[in-house]
């Protein structure tokens, strides 16, 4: 009677700590549960994007929204070339889950845009890439993100497209800080002094259009920057880097915006045309 007893109050006490270490493990859950996903029927996908949060609202309603496709219709020759001063600086690579990022720390220079500076913050990848060019989508796009507060227009985007081929020697680099994160929301490593000059941006031709940050909150009024260059990357570095984010973010990639006749310029240098 007694070992009865004792053996429903062990079955009991079995019974609570089971009940609440389900409960930890479904509150460490909801902890990192994302914010926002790529899935096109996804609840917190791409459309549903701008009813998540009032400060996300531009997802939904802006007007001027990327990414866009840069047709050949649209393009505009402008002889007017970009000018770079990057500086070697320390930097972290962190996986914010929807993306891997590389931030930097310090002064990593800046970029001039119609005279005003904007220096850069971080950079980060999307695959496939998210602009498209004539329609064509290639494997990856690269986003430096520089930051002006004082500026009318605050965030300067410079992307570069990347098609399969050769690794590409900024991204061999990080490699293993990638891999160390691989599904690590949040996780940071330190990179140390990382160069931005190592980017290889390439040719001085580029388009040009005014958008919209290309994640919640949608931001607008950011200038882009595409490099009219491709670029190329190994297929297992793109493999890679879809590995490391969150599985709902492998094809971290907005849909494409309307255009609503924005118009987008080809700036090329005057010796090319
Ligand atoms: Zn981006």
């Amino acid at each position: 009677m007694r070992e009865q007893r004792y053996l429903s109050v062990l079955f009991i006490l079995y019974f609570i700590i089971f009940f609440f270490s389900a409960i930890s493990i479904r509150a460490q859950e909801v902890e990192d549960e994302r914010e926002f996903d790529y899935g096109a029927k996804s609840e917190k996908g791409p459309r549903k994007w701008g009813e998540l949060k009032k400060e996300w609202e531009a997802c939904k309603n802006g007007e001027m929204q990327s990414p866009i496709d840069m047709s050949q219709e649209r393009v505009r020759i402008i002889r007017k070339p970009e000018i770079r001063h990057y500086k070697l600086c320390n930097a972290t690579v962190k996986n914010r889950g929807h993306d891997i990022s590389v931030q930097w720390h310090g002064d990593a220079g800046s970029v001039l845009i119609n005279g005003t500076n904007y220096p850069l913050q971080q950079a980060h990848w999307h695959s496939p890439s998210e602009h498209t060019v004539n329609g064509r989508r290639y494997d990856m796009e690269m986003h430096m993100v520089h930051l002006n507060e004082n500026a009318t227009n605050t965030i300067a985007v410079t992307a570069v497209l990347y098609k399969i081929g050769k690794p590409d020697r900024f991204l061999s680099k990080l490699i293993r800080n990638i891999s160390s994160m691989i599904d690590k929301k949040d996780e940071v490593k330190n990179a140390g002094l990382i160069d931005p000059r190592e980017i290889k941006v390439g040719s001085r031709t580029y388009y040009r259009y005014m958008g919209s940050l290309t994640v919640p909150p949608c931001t607008e009024g950011v200038i882009w920057t595409i490099k009219k260059k491709v670029r190329t990357v190994s297929r297992a570095q793109v493999k890679m880097l879809r590995e490391a984010v969150h599985d709902y973010a492998a094809r971290n990639v907005r849909p494409l915006q309307p255009i609503n006749k924005r118009p987008v310029y080809l700036m090329a240098p005057e010796d090319t045309t």
